[in-house]
Order: C-alpha cells, then sequence, then structure tokens
C-alpha cells in the first residue's frame, strides 16, 4: 500500500477506463477524485488541490492539451497524460506543453502506478525547501556541490555539456524529457531543433555510465519523443 493521502484527480470521460482507474488506485490507498469533462477537470484541481493529475486528452468539452496548458498556469502538481492518441507528435506536444509523463492506452495497472509512483516522488522531492547535494538512481550518483559522479562509488570524468544533460536527467528521474527540454537546457534556446548534438552526447554518456552502452539499464530512449532515467 501507498501513503493513504495522495490524492489523485482523473480527467477521464469513457465509463470503463473511469472505472478500470478507480479499481486500480482505490486498491492501492489512493483518493480518487473524478472529472468527466475538461472544465470540471481544471475546476477541481483547484477546488480539491490534488496531488497529482491523470488526464485523458480526448475529452467531451476542450481537449486534454488544454487542461495541461490551463493547469502549467498556476500548478506545478504532475500531470500524466493517458490517452489512445500514440502518435510522436502528440506525446511532444503534451510533454513541451508540461506534462510529466505519457502513458498510451491500453496500459496495465503495474505500469500506471509505477508511473504514478515516481512522479509522486518526484513532486516531493522538488518540494522539498533545501535542495538535496547528492542525487541518486540505482548505481547512479552526482554531488551537485562538488560536481562529481560516480557509478557504483565509481568516479566518472563527464565533460562540462556532458555533466550538465546528465544533472538535468538525474533531476527528473523517471521522466520523459521531450529533444527540445534537453537541448534547451542543455544547450540553450537557439538550439531548441538540434537533436544530433543530443545523439552524439547521448551516446557518449551510455559509454561512460551504462554497463552495457548498448542495452542502457537507466538511460533510455523514448522513440521519436526523447530520453527517460529509467528510475526502476
Ligand atoms: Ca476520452
Amino acid at each position: 500500500m501507498t501513503d493513504v493521502h495522495v490524492r489523485i484527480l482523473v480527467v477521464e470521460d469513457e465509463p470503463q477506463m473511469q472505472k478500470f482507474l478507480r479499481t486500480s488506485l482505490a486498491a492501492e490507498g489512493y483518493r480518487v477524485i473524478e472529472a468527466d469533462n475538461g472544465r470540471d477537470g481544471i475546476d477541481f484541481a483547484r477546488t480539491h488541490n490534488p496531488d497529482l493529475v491523470l488526464l485523458d486528452l480526448g475529452l467531451p468539452d476542450i481537449d486534454g492539451m488544454d487542461v495541461t496548458k490551463a493547469l502549467r498556469e498556476w500548478s506545478n502538481k504532475p500531470i500524466i497524460v493517458i490517452s489512445a492518441r500514440g502518435r510522436e507528435d502528440d506525446k511532444i506536444r503534451a510533454l513541451d506543453l508540461g506534462a510529466d509523463d505519457y502513458l498510451t492506452k491500453p496500459f496495465g495497472t503495474g505500469e500506471l502506478l509505477a508511473r504514478i509512483r515516481v512522479a509522486v516522488r518526484r513532486a516531493v522531492h522538488a518540494g522539498q525547501e533545501r535542495p538535496d547535494p547528492e542525487l541518486t538512481v540505482g548505481e547512479l550518483r552526482v554531488d551537485l556541490d562538488k560536481r562529481r559522479v560516480f557509478v557504483a562509488d565509481r568516479e566518472i570524468h563527464l565533460t562540462p555539456n556532458e555533466y550538465r544533460l546528465f544533472t538535468v536527467l538525474m533531476k527528473n528521474p523517471g521522466k520523459v524529457l521531450t529533444h527540445r527540454q534537453l537541448l534547451k537546457e542543455v544547450w540553450g534556446p537557439a538550439y531548441a531543433t538540434q537533436t544530433q548534438y543530443l545523439r552524439v552526447y547521448m551516446v557518449q554518456l551510455r559509454h561512460k555510465l551504462e554497463r552495457d552502452p548498448a542495452r542502457p539499464r537507466y538511460l533510455v530512449t523514448e522513440p521519436g519523443v526523447g530520453y527517460r532515467l529509467k528510475a526502476e
């Protein structure tokens, strides 16, 4: 069972999906708030202050993309998009608008719950007053004060750009980061479309940090979308 006080707002209009989500989340101890259209979704986010939002895109009134945009004007709570739209363009758009993650329907309970755990953990971590100077994901560790990187306690030397890219990923474990988001963070807004930079640097990082760079355990590709630092 998970933290009983975590409240999840589910914005979804299909009765079968509503039932699936309600049952899976309640069984795990989450409190569920439900909205079956976009406007109620936005309203309930304000009135109920949920810890996380599960958001369908195809809603009867306004599109889930617009709900994401509206929520991000004032809220930084995690948003996980759940949608039958599996196109790369849709994923990229939702993530660029500020969604934290994207699950394509149909998906299993296990994956849904894992993504929720990661998103909630990240949000709690991000809300801490004093940022932890050290970040750890599995065998990977970074000391942000001393700018030192370790794999299973072995120190690894990274170039400044490799280090910046790696720390952006380490600060967002489990979250899909689009090419655009990573390029803007590491190289600046003028480089937002230079995806070849990312490919080159990701190959280098995998060679330095992964046991088997061809089958990365941590630095995984989200095809056509971006990268994710796998947290579990
Ligand atoms: Ca729908």
